[in-house]
């Protein structure tokens, strides 16, 4: 088994919500010549309240939208799992999915969604954000946890931080000012998700967001992030 090392990798429970949690940071991370995969764990039938789309037509659409943004924002690779929306569950077979994309990969960082955000939180946001976790440690570290990636020459690997967005518990704000205007074009991508927002509303919305976060800072437009350095 090859490995493809990248700098970043991106989880993210459906497409869409990378480009939401982080696309301003990974288009200044590429400018500074870093290489990101993204990894979507499901295929996002589920998301539209048009009764007309039929979920495996949704599906391909999304995987569609996915590419074009991950293309616009300078991400290497996009990596799709396929997984049914709205069914992740934390299963041993899932985070050796990720444990294995971790081995294969090797990146330093990882990008994810905050799984300890309170009530009202799409459950395969919080499950991805779990899994992800768990599968940075210790699994993807420990020479004896899944033995059979190691045979295929998959050997342990240890991330140096995690970025969760979506969080309660904002600890790292990335400056996005410059990209801001990249992050709302790819954004724009995932028509089937944001179509029905006019254009300026969108951009309201995402512009007003984004600066509450970079409040205190001496920037104007924020992502923002729980961030976990690991020290191993
Ligand atoms: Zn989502």
């Amino acid at each position: 088994m090859k490995t493809k090392p990248a700098h970043v990798m991106v989880v993210t429970p459906h497409p869409d919500d990378a480009e939401y949690g982080v696309a301003g940071t990974v288009v200044r991370w590429v400018s500074q010549g870093k290489e990101i995969v993204y990894v979507v764990c499901t295929n996002g039938d589920k998301g539209t309240s048009d009764a007309s789309i039929k979920p495996e037509e949704l599906a391909t659409t999304r995987e569609e939208e996915q590419i074009a943004a991950a293309n616009l924002l300078g991400v290497r690779e996009v990596i799709f799992l396929r997984r049914p929306d709205q069914s992740l569950e934390d299963t041993p077979e899932f985070r050796k999915e990720i444990v294995r994309l971790i081995r294969m990969y090797r990146p330093e960082t990882m990008v994810t969604a905050d799984p300890y955000r309170r009530y009202v939180w799409h459950r395969d946001h919080r499950i991805t954000g779990q899994v992800t976790l768990d599968a940075v440690f210790p699994y993807a570290r420990d020479l004896h946890s899944y033995p059979e990636l190691m045979r295929e020459g998959l050997y342990p690997h240890k991330v140096k931080e995690i970025f969760f967005w979506g969080t309660e518990d904002v600890n790292y704000r990335s400056d996005i000012s410059e990209t801001f205007h990249v992050k709302l074009t790819a954004l724009r991508c995932h028509k089937s998700q944001v179509g029905h927002i006019p254009a300026q509303e969108l951009e309201e919305r995402l512009n007003e967001r984004h600066r509450l976060l970079a409040e205190g800072e001496d920037f104007q437009l924020a992502e923002g992030f729980h961030r976990v350095e690991i020290v191993w």
